[in-house]
């Protein structure tokens, strides 16, 4: 898709730190880190949030799950994490490419903010 980041990112136009690639999905650090791990991880597949890759392409969420799976266990987050789907400009959804964010390396508090 046109002038979307994440579609840059993942066809490699632009660049980032990643970390993790599958055949649907490609995982990078976040350029504003809130944690000592804080990676993004979205579908090759454009669609502008969870709901609409749900209905698209159900798959590509269960290689998230995978996708998150796996770099917690590269990152040594056996403590524990958080997995985030911020989901419309109300929750603070900025970039609308479907994309899981992945926290740990801290204690993360609840409720959250
Ligand atoms: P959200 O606010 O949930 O849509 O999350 C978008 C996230 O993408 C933010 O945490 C940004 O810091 C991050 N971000 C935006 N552009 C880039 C980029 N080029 N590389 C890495 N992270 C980015």
């Amino acid at each position: 898709m046109a002038e979307c980041v994440f579609c840059a990112i993942v066809s490699g136009d632009v660049p980032a730190d990643v970390v993790h690639k599958s055949e649907r999905t490609v995982a990078f650090r976040d350029v504003n880190a809130q944690a000592p791990t804080h990676v993004l991880v979205v579908p090759r597949r454009h669609e502008p949030d969870l709901a609409a890759l749900s209905a698209a392409a159900p798959e590509d969420v269960a290689a998230i799950g995978t996708a998150v799976a796996d770099i917690a266990a590269a990152e040594g987050l056996g403590e524990g994490y958080r997995v985030v789907f911020n989901t419309g400009a109300g929750a603070g959804q900025t970039v609308f490419h479907c994309h899981a964010h992945l926290l740990g390396g801290r204690r993360l508090e609840w409720p959250p903010g």
